[in-house]
């Protein structure tokens, strides 16, 4: 069964597959606590939201013993005209990819439960996520053997880099499990040294300062603290995994059309950027990422950037 999964993801077209025991996290529970003590979640509540669950599959999905683990590469090498507010990697695609993922994960659901039965999921409850507890699906990828947590607090997948999303199945029955990797960061620092707002420290990650909270969670205004930090990004941040010598090895463009860009990303000047109105905004990324910004606040984010441009030069 553990071939077949396997074999089936990769047939669907994701990039990589592995498979964790379903066990309690004690030790990303005890860290987690401590994370949202210290209110580094910001303003994402939900985080903090069914704690117990988020910490031990078994009571989010009653009877699970195995949780699937799926990576989809999203890197793409295009670039955008200099000067361009700048828009991180993830959300250059077209299509939202919540959607690309959740599809293929219900392909992949399918093809098990035509093989080994109905009874591989619990239908009765939400059994396959996306996003939905960042924190710890990149723990149950590093379990699943796909890679490790990097000191930028993403997960590296081995061969792949960290340009990748991250999708999980939980299943109801058990299979063999792979082994989990050991960290490769070793005395590197490069992702710490390069955040400009000093999000990172140690193997912790304060949202409240990150760039991409700042620029799109936050739904008010970018903090007056950060404005002068944004270093041109107008949505999310690449800084940290850009440094990163593992992606400089790994990552290569993607080869999935359904994250196929928005092409006027490549191609919108800072003055397309800034004549964009809602209008404009809705046609052009109306089934993209992008639309969970929202254009008020992605239209705010440019004005700072801008701003920041007309003091240096
Ligand atoms: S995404 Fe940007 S702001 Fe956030 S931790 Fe990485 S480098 Fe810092
Ligand atoms: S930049 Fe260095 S420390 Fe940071 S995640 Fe990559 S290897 Fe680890």
């Amino acid at each position: 069964m553990h071939k077949f999964i396997k074999e089936a993801a990769l047939s669907i077209g994701f990039d990589a597959c592995g498979i964790a025991r379903a066990e309690a996290l004690t030790e990303d529970a005890a860290f987690l606590q401590q994370w949202l003590a210290e209110g580094k979640q910001g303003e994402m509540g939900y985080l903090a939201r069914n704690f117990e669950k988020r910490t031990d599959p078994r009571l989010m999905v009653p009877g699970c013993k195995s949780v699937v683990v799926v990576l989809l590469n999203y890197y793409n090498d295009k670039t955008q005209p200099a000067a361009a507010p700048l828009i991180a990697k993830y959300a250059w695609s077209a299509t939202d990819y919540h959607q690309v993922l959740k599809q293929k994960l219900l392909e992949l659901e399918h093809k098990i439960t035509a093989a080994y039965g109905a009874e591989c999921v619990n239908s009765d409850y939400q059994h396959s996520f996306v996003d939905s507890a960042p924190v710890l699906e990149r723990r149950w990828a590093q379990r699943a053997g796909l890679g490790w947590i990097g000191k930028h607090t993403q997960l590296i997948a081995t061969g792949i880099g960290s340009y990748c999303f991250i999708g999980v199945l939980m299943l109801t029955v058990e299979t063999e499990y792979d082994e989990a990797v050991p960290d490769r960061c070793g005395k590197c620092t490069r992702c710490i040294d390069a955040c400009p707002t000093k999000a990172l420290t140690g193997r912790s990650m304060d949202a409240r300062r990150c760039i991409s909270y700042q620029t799109i969670e936050y739904k008010k205004k970018v903090e007056p603290e950060f404005q002068s930090l944004l270093t041109g990004r107008a949505l999310g941040c690449d800084i940290c995994a850009d440094v990163c010598p593992w992606n400089k090895k790994w990552a290569r463009q993607h080869q999935h059309p359904e994250l196929a860009p928005v092409e006027a990303i490549g191609r919108w000047t800072l003055a397309d950027w800034q004549q964009m109105t809602p209008d404009v905004f809705g046609k052009t990324f109306k089934s993209s990422a992008i639309q969970r910004a929202g254009f008020r606040k992605l239209k705010e984010n440019i004005d700072i950037v801008t701003e920041n441009k007309q003091s240096t030069s």
